[in-house]
């Protein structure tokens, strides 16, 4: 597609399962995209869709008039805004910087101050709808920041997402992403339990996911995930290692503010335990194996 010089330039740090997709749908959408990421052939792969390769996030960002950052988790993008050659030294031209991983909300404030005091603005604005969402550009995008920072994230995120909403401040787009994956855990718990009970009474588990998407127990996951729940196909989504991330990042927030939280203590740690049982690369319906495992079933 041809680039619109009038569409702002954007340097994407971190082309990974979410990354590639968002990148893809910014040059689809006609923003000029220099992309870095460690993984070369994955850089090789985008530059093959017209993304412009670079050689470090200084060279993504020097020349572009945004930066966004697509990384695992807290290290890393602390790496890449302060290591040598990063954002803070070199901040993208137009003195903005989103980042759109999924990390600690304390990081997310002291980033801010510092990238502030150097007159550059920060967004964070995790998101919800997984590979599937990226790829269609239907993400649920969930930002904090001052508001005029937000205004000029906003027609970016347009690209990459259909629900973007300003939450708060900065670090309040990561407290809402928190309290979505809380939700999101808890619920494939509970959906593990019910078919857990369900498969021991021999009641007939597609019938049963029918019913409760019926009902007032219908939920995202017990559509999109619950197929492969009852087919014990375990193959990778968004990763249990993830998730896993997120319940840590959870906890550390919920234990700073003293607040009580046991169903997420609960279920982090079947977490450790599909870990322990070499599931951290399977997608998350793939806590009912722990299910499977405590009433020695399986279904895979
Ligand atoms: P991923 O591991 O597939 O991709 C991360 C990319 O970052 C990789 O390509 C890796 O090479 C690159 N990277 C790591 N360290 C780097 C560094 N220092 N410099 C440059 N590149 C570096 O992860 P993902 O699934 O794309 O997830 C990214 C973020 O989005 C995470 O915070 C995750 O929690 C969040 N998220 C993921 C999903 C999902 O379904 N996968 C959904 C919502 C949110």
């Amino acid at each position: 597609m041809e680039r619109n010089t009038s569409k702002g330039s954007v340097g994407f740090i971190g082309i990974g399962t979410m990354g590639r997709e968002m990148a893809l749908n910014l040059l689809k959408a006609g923003h000029v995209v220099r992309a870095y990421d460690l993984n070369a052939e994955a850089l090789a792969a985008l530059a093959g869709h017209g993304a412009l390769p670079a050689a470090s996030p200084a060279e993504a960002a020097r020349e572009s008039d945004i930066a966004i950052t697509m990384l695992p988790d807290t290290p890393q993008v602390e790496d890449v805004i302060y290591g040598a050659g990063g954002l803070l030294e070199t901040p993208p031209a137009g003195r903005l910087v989103i980042d759109m991983s999924t990390i600690s909300p304390v990081a997310v404030r002291r980033i801010q101050a510092d990238l502030a005091a150097r007159q550059v603005g920060f967004v964070d604005a995790p998101v919800s709808g997984g590979p599937i969402g990226a790829r269609n550009a239907t993400l649920s995008i969930m930002a904090g920041g001052e508001a005029a920072d937000f205004a000029r994230a906003e027609p970016y995120f347009r690209a990459m997402g259909t629900t973007i909403t300003h939450v708060g401040g900065p670090g309040a787009g990561q407290t809402v992403k928190l309290c979505n994956q809380l939700v999101c855990a808890l619920n494939l718990q509970a959906i593990s339990e019910a078919l857990a009970l369900g498969r021991a009474a021999g009641v007939d588990l597609a019938q049963l996911r029918q019913v409760l998407l019926g009902g007032s127990a219908a939920s995202w996951m017990l559509d999109k995930l619950g197929p492969a729940m009852i087919a014990g196909d375990a193959s990778a989504g968004f990763r249990i290692d993830l998730m896993f991330k997120d319940l840590r990042l959870v906890q550390e927030q919920a234990q700073a503010l003293s607040v009580p939280l046991p169903g997420t203590a609960l279920v982090t740690t079947q977490y450790i335990d599909a870990r322990a049982h070499g599931e951290g690369g399977n997608g998350n319906q793939a806590l009912f194996r722990v299910y499977d495992r405590m009433s020695n079933q399986s279904r895979g």
